[in-house]
């Protein structure tokens, strides 16, 4: 059976975040890019309305939607609105969704309870350093045993929320001739001694949320604060808790390219050239058809990949397939929409130059294009 309707609590998700997004993200997405600040008052208005933790279980006091499809229907919504805010407001979720896939019962609610008091948390996922990005293994943050802690020392950097997160998820490595099953991820609390905010990020796009280092120097974490145990499986599981994020980046992918192709589908047909609207113009009309094609292509490779997570399926190269191609033509598709604009569009009063610089940190973060290529081809090409 395929049936690409969503139910009622979706719809109404996604009417939700729709225009929380029009009447409160689009009226400051301008302003907070320029000026590179995360704005509190619409992150907390988010949070007024449990928009940053519907995907919390009810049981410690989240909206308890458990559906990966409906976060990729509500993340569409919001990167529609502002890719930068977005990133800040469900920075909640880049921690919690290691901890709701990974940790105990006794940590899911000693840190999960963090994020839906009435006051609006961030998150932070620490696994970039300066010498691994695209390869994880190399990670070089040590954790080691130290009593009944363990003493954390490295650099992170790239942090989204680094320094200002109430919990930090951070990977690091036991044993580093282990490679990938030596890394361990851990649950770091805002103000724990030894954790530092290092560099702040002056970015290309998404300016309104926060990037920056984060150092560990003996940063000391009680024992309990590991996830998923001490063996070697718990690498596994935080695998697996990355790639349940993967659909969910796609779908925010996905919502700038289809801001963008509106923005410029208005303008097609006011905007006049040799006595008609350019939208008359074949070389446009082609154009925008091809735009809106690529836009539904993601959407529906997004939500296959967020479906077959939520039937428990082996989905990690439908994940990359999704946000592969949603990264891919949210670039192709904000570059057209401001072509489709002339000068109009190359200006800052105008949202489609924010939105082409905001498009391209989908094809970086979360696993570049390439490696998202690697993991399609590793998989279809099989041993040789
Ligand atoms: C705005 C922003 C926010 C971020 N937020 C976070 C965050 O919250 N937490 C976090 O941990 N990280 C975060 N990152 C880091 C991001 O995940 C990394 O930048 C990304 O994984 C790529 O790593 P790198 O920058 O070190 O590039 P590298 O890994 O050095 O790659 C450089 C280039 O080489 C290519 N390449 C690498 N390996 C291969 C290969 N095997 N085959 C072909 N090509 C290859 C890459 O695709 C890329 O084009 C963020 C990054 C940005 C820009």
């Amino acid at each position: 059976m395929v049936d690409f309707e969503l139910t009622d609590e979706q719809k109404l998700m996604q009417k939700t975040a729709h225009e929380f997004a029009e009447k409160e993200m689009r009226p400051v997405a301008l302003e907070y890019d320029k000026k590179a600040e995360i704005p509190w008052h619409i992150v907390q208005k988010a949070h007024d309305i449990g928009l940053d933790t519907a995907f919390i279980p009810e049981a410690y006091g989240g909206g308890g939607v458990m559906s990966t499809l409906t976060q990729c229907v509500v993340m569409e919504e919001l990167n529609w609105g502002c890719a930068g805010i977005a990133t800040s407001l469900i920075g909640a979720g880049l921690a919690y969704l290691p901890i709701i896939h990974m940790g105990t019962d006794a940590q899911k609610e000693k840190f999960l309870r963090r994020f839906t008091g009435p006051e609006a948390k961030l998150g932070a996922l620490a696994l970039t350093e300066p010498d691994a990005g695209s390869d994880v293994a190399a990670i070089a943050t040590t954790a080691m045993k130290d009593g009944d802690e363990w003493v954390l020392n490295g650099t992170k950097r790239f942090i989204t929320n680094g320094g200002i997160a109430e919990l930090t998820v951070a990977f690091a490595t036991v044993d580093k001739s282990l490679g990938w099953f030596g890394l361990r991820a851990f649950v770091i609390e805002k103000g724990t001694p030894g954790m530092t905010e290092g560099k702040v990020e002056d970015k290309m796009g998404i300016r309104s949320s926060h990037t920056s280092e984060v150092l560990f120097q003996d940063c000391r974490i009680p024992a309990d604060n590991m996830l998923g145990g001490e063996s070697e499986s718990a690498f596994v599981g935080a695998m697996k808790a990355l790639e349940a994020s993967r659909p969910v980046v796609a779908s925010g992918a996905v919502g700038v390219a289809r801001a963008a192709y509106e923005y410029a589908l208005d303008y097609s047909r006011k905007r006049k050239a040799f006595g008609a609207p350019i939208a008359k113009k074949q070389g446009i009309g082609f154009l925008l058809a091809d735009m809106k094609t690529k836009i539904d292509a993601a959407r529906l490779l997004t939500w296959r990949a967020g479906w077959m997570l939520d039937q428990g399926m082996p989905m990690n190269k439908e994940a990359s397939i999704a946000k592969l191609f949603a990264a891919d033509i949210a670039m192709e598709v904000t570059t057209d929409a401001l072509q489709i604009m002339g000068g109009t569009g190359y200006m800052r009063d105008e949202p489609v130059e924010k939105w082409m610089r905001d498009a391209k940190v989908f094809q970086i973060w979360e696993g570049t294009s390439q490696i998202q290529r690697l993991v399609i081809s590793r998989d279809e090409i099989g041993e040789l």
